[in-house]
């Protein structure tokens, strides 16, 4: 392995991660957004146009698929295999990171839950 590694996770498992999620992030409300418009899943592509938040380019994460695993050290992390990986847009990974990090005893609620 050559060039810089990403963040998270290798290059080739970050690839692998997006192609098993059609490069669309994976949060299903865990963020603490319901995303109720776009079938209760988070509608951010890789390199798609953002609209709000800032605009520019989404960039989607390869980051643990379990809420409670985002907060694991980088080095665990990086050792996950790709099934227990999800694609997350930065909005999403930070704000459910952030509910982790406040909530880390509480479950998180069910999105189903809320209906
Ligand atoms: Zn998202
Ligand atoms: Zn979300």
């Amino acid at each position: 392995m050559t060039g810089r590694v990403p963040p998270l996770a290798g290059a080739g498992l970050w690839q692998a991660v997006m192609a098993a999620a059609a490069g669309r992030c994976q949060c299903r409300g865990t963020c603490g957004t319901t995303h109720a418009k776009t079938d209760g899943r988070c509608d951010r592509v890789h390199n798609g146009y953002q609209t709000r938040h800032g605009g520019g380019r989404v960039r989607l994460l390869a980051a643990p698929a379990d809420p409670a695993a985002l907060l694991l050290p980088a080095h665990r992390v990086a050792a996950l295999p790709k099934r227990e990986l999800a694609a997350w847009c930065e909005r999403c990974h930070d704000a459910t990171r952030t509910r982790q990090t406040k909530q880390d005893i509480t479950p998180a609620v069910e999105p189903d839950a809320l209906f």
